[in-house]
């Protein structure tokens, strides 16, 4: 009997345990492979639901918004934290087809010019977050918008990656950076190294040659990657010099002046470790894939790659397709993923009609949108001259300038952002912008009145009844930003 009771109780556990262990495996393939529902008619009962979000505003995602658009659906994309994409940072383009030789800022603008021409509404926000467990996907964006989407374009590229090696992060803005396009203006007549040995760090070369007196690019092998056009045009650069087998081991920098000073190379067939004197590092050592929104919902390759199916842009959820180097870690090239993002805005369209999904229903809906999506902003004035000095920030009260060149991602990114805080804060502070190539008098009298020392773009300088009181290079949303500038209005 005893023998009986023990028994009943060891199956009893047992059965516990295996239905235990039965309903993790069942989560576990859940996450994997989701089980959705698609019932349109459902999904058109919800809040705020539009027919396409397309993350991210780079030649993938405004090429996806051109066709989405064109098909009579509202395209709405997230600008995300480059808006426009990698082509910012670059300069002269020669192998976009169809534009024999376009810098790439202008082939950028021209591509949301085009997009926005049939509809398309590009929003300076990037998504936090994406629900991929519902139907249509729940998605909350930085700014705190809320909202479902019925198909997904995941165009948010790849992000430039660091050495992470001491000093990177302390003098990151302060003489370290990856965008030669922004920063070779403050570098005139001073000694800069390029590390890595692609096309991209080939271009930085062009970009600093014409400002520095000497850059020297530093590759790790024996062999640069590059084109070999770019590599012999890289030689041909009078200013200019290849150094091979090297790497950057530290930077050292100088506290009191915020700059670097000096770095650690290593040769690494000799072993030697030699410290220079240098007063920029411009790293282009390749990119990673931005996956981080999706990273353990979708179906990753072992490269860190979104994977798509076949010959769509189909990744391993139906309704979400991704685009361009966020899923591509081998073409890299801007053709190529606006050529992905046309055929995931195809593919996307193809799915919502699919599911029933038709031009009435795609009006119906644009009636709605107008509340979550609009961007208030403040127009900012802009300051070129050294009398604006005196007319504009030798003022009682908070006064804001952001400094920056039209060419600069980070400034894009910075730009909507300001003037979305300073349409909120109009009655508070007075906020300005400052192009600082059209406006070196005015630069230089800040320098030597304010002691206000520019070392990057953007910068943001926070005066207070004249008196510079702080500066800061990045913030990653409004409410950050907003946060920041409070701090000193809310104590004027
Ligand atoms: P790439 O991946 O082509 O090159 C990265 C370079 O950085 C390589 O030389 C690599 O060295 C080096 N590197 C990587 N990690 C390190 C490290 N930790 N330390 C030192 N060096 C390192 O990236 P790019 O951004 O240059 O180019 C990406 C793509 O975009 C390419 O397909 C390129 O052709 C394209 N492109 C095209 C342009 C144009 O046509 N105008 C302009 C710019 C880019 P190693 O070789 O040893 O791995």
């Amino acid at each position: 009997m005893i023998f009986h009771i023990k028994r009943l109780v060891f199956l009893a556990i047992s059965g516990l345990f295996l239905l235990r262990l039965a309903g993790c495996f069942s989560t576990t393939l859940q996450t994997q492979k989701q089980v959705l529902s698609y019932n349109l008619e459902k999904a058109l009962g919800c809040e705020n639901v539009v027919p396409v979000a397309i993350i991210g505003s780079g030649p993938a995602g405004l090429s996806a918004a051109l066709y989405i658009a064109r098909a009579g659906m509202k395209a709405f994309v997230f600008a995300g934290p480059q808006p426009q994409g990698q082509l910012t940072q670059t300069t002269y383009i020669e192998n976009f087809p169809g534009r024999v030789k376009i810098l790439g800022p202008v082939l950028m603008n021209d591509m949301q010019v085009q997009a926005e021409s049939f509809g398309a509404c590009v929003i300076s926000d990037s998504v936090a977050s994406i629900d991929t467990n519902q139907w249509p996907f729940a998605v909350t964006t930085q700014e705190g918008r809320k909202f479902k989407a019925l198909s997904i374009v995941l165009a948010t590229g790849a992000s430039p990656c660091t050495l992470n090696i001491p000093g990177e992060k302390e003098f990151w803005g302060k003489g370290v950076t990856t965008c030669a396009v922004c920063d070779a203006h403050f570098y005139q007549e001073k000694e800069v190294v390029v590390v890595g040995g692609g096309d991209s760090a080939a271009e930085q070369v062009f970009e600093l040659a014409a400002h520095v007196s000497k850059v020297t690019v530093l590759v790790r092998k024996d062999q640069m990657r590059a084109s070999t056009a770019s590599r012999k045009l890289v030689e041909a650069t009078t200013n200019a010099a290849i150094e091979y087998n090297r790497e950057l081991l530290r930077i050292y920098g100088d506290e009191q002046n915020g700059g670097v000073t000096h770095i650690d190379v290593l040769n690494n067939q000799t072993g030697v470790v030699e410290k220079r004197p240098i007063d920029g590092v411009f790293l282009a050592i390749g990119h990673t894939p931005r996956t981080d929104l999706v990273k353990n919902a979708l179906q990753i390759d072992k490269e860190g790659c979104v994977v798509t199916q076949g010959k769509t842009q189909q990744t391993s959820i139906k309704g979400i397709f991704a685009a361009g180097e966020v899923q591509d870690s081998k073409y890299r090239q801007a053709a190529i993923a606006a050529g992905e993002g046309v055929k995931a805005a195809l593919d996307a369209v193809n799915f919502l009609y699919s599911l029933g999904f038709n031009s009435s229903i795609a009006r119906k809906l644009d009636e709605n949108f107008f509340e979550v999506f609009s961007d208030k902003k403040l127009q900012l004035h802009t300051l070129t001259a050294p009398d604006d000095v005196d007319k504009y920030i030798n003022v009682p009260g908070v006064v804001i300038v952001d400094f920056y060149t039209k060419v600069c991602p980070e400034c894009i990114k910075l730009l909507p952002m300001l003037e979305a805080v300073a349409f909120k804060m109009q009655d508070k502070i007075n906020v300005y912008k400052c192009d600082i190539q059209a406006s070196k008098g005015l630069r230089y009298v800040l320098l030597k009145e304010k002691d206000l020392k520019l070392r990057s773009v953007p910068t943001l300088a926070v005066f207070k009844d004249g008196v510079l009181v702080d500066t800061i290079s990045h913030v990653d949303s409004s409410s950050e930003l907003y946060a920041y500038i409070s701090k000193f209005a809310d104590a004027a």
